[in-house]
């Protein structure tokens, strides 16, 4: 099956364990929308592993069966991977898994930012679906309240014929028994087959930049002292490094640099509050479109502090003064540039 552009190709994806899922049918540039799809049955994450088995079944028969003809009949036309499991589960034998076996099989988070309430909503999709998990993805999903369906971005360039995947585990960090749990399976992307001791300095990264995050995130809630200030800009910096260490540049990126917004430019530096809002507007606009949730909010708060008017011409002349500002800061500033976006006149002395 191919889409109408050949954008992608659904298909045998040379992975043994995990069978069809979606290639790219031509070159893509980072930053393209390969895919718009509404959900066609949805749930949350712990209903399929909180609820006892024949309860889940005969819940998700009864969903099913409400749901308009096509739908169902397409819903039902997805994989069911229950039966192969429970072959290595004998004393499951005795359930049958017809319905709530393709929800288990299928479903995909629409997002995965906990602090947006990603990875609690999950939802089968016709196309989406088929995309497999990577611990190094690169795409991403994203839940867009205007269109009421999940899109699907390339976060890197994706080359014709390479597999087109995304995370399903929240936060995109790398979590196998969360992966095993919720979704019944054991990862193998290139990641997971790299040797451990590869593995294992990207590993702490990663759970590191989950953990400062989390910290960054409550510090800026609980309201920034001037002396909190130079601790939050600095711990941004921080992980910002790990960010680019790992070379993740998705909405964790975008997300850290809105978080910089709010510490710098609602506390009077219009500057750099300036540049972290473009910065922002720039990640989420590549990895999840100019009609995003995130994009319209980032226009917003842009437009209201910044006293552009709601004219979008207004505000793409906005946006390309301040990015030819920052072209003139870099030249000016060069390897030192770093050091002046993230305020390093205010960090903590010691
Ligand atoms: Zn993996």
């Amino acid at each position: 099956m191919s889409n109408s552009e050949e954008t992608f190709i659904v298909g045998y994806v040379g992975r043994h364990d995990c069978g069809e899922g979606l290639r790219a049918g031509i070159n893509l540039d980072a930053g393209t929308r390969l895919l718009v799809e509404s959900p066609l049955y949805t749930t949350s994450v712990n209903f399929l592993t909180d609820t006892p088995t024949e309860e889940r079944e005969s819940f998700v028969k009864q969903a099913f069966e409400q749901l308009p003809t096509h739908i169902r009949e397409i819903a039902m036309e997805l994989p069911n991977m229950e039966p192969f499991h429970l072959i290595q589960h004998p004393q499951l034998t005795s359930f049958t898994t017809q319905y709530s076996g393709i929800v288990k099989s299928n479903a995909i988070p629409y997002s995965l930012d906990r602090r947006a309430g990603g990875a609690e909503r999950i939802g089968i999709f016709p196309t989406l679906s088929r995309i497999n998990h990577s611990c190094h993805p690169n795409a991403q999903q994203t839940w867009n309240s205007e269109l009421r369906a999940v899109t699907i971005h390339a976060f890197r360039d994706i080359a014709v014929n390479e597999e087109i995947t995304i995370s399903y585990a929240p936060e995109a960090i790398i979590d196998e028994k969360y992966l095993k749990d919720k979704y019944n399976f054991a990862c193998s992307c290139e990641w997971c087959l790299a040797p451990a001791e590869v593995r294992a300095e990207s590993n702490n990264n990663r759970a590191e930049i989950v953990l400062r995050n989390e910290h960054l995130h409550n510090m800026i809630k609980a309201g920034l002292s001037e002396q909190d200030q130079g601790l939050a800009i600095l711990a941004a910096k921080q992980l910002f490094t790990l960010l680019r260490t790992e070379n993740i540049v998705d909405w964790r990126l975008g997300r850290l640099y809105l978080d910089c917004f709010d510490i710098v430019a609602e506390r009077g530096n219009k500057q750099r509050g300036k540049i972290f809002a473009v910065l922002a507007f720039h990640v989420f606009d590549h990895c999840e479109g100019l009609d995003s949730d995130n994009v319209r909010r980032i226009k917003m708060r842009m437009e209201k502090l910044f006293g552009i008017s709601k004219c979008d011409e207004d505000f793409l002349d906005w946006m390309e003064d301040i990015e030819k500002e920052w072209k003139m800061l870099k030249r000016c500033q060069g390897g030192a540039i770093l050091d002046w976006l993230f305020w390093k006149e205010i960090w903590p002395k010691s």
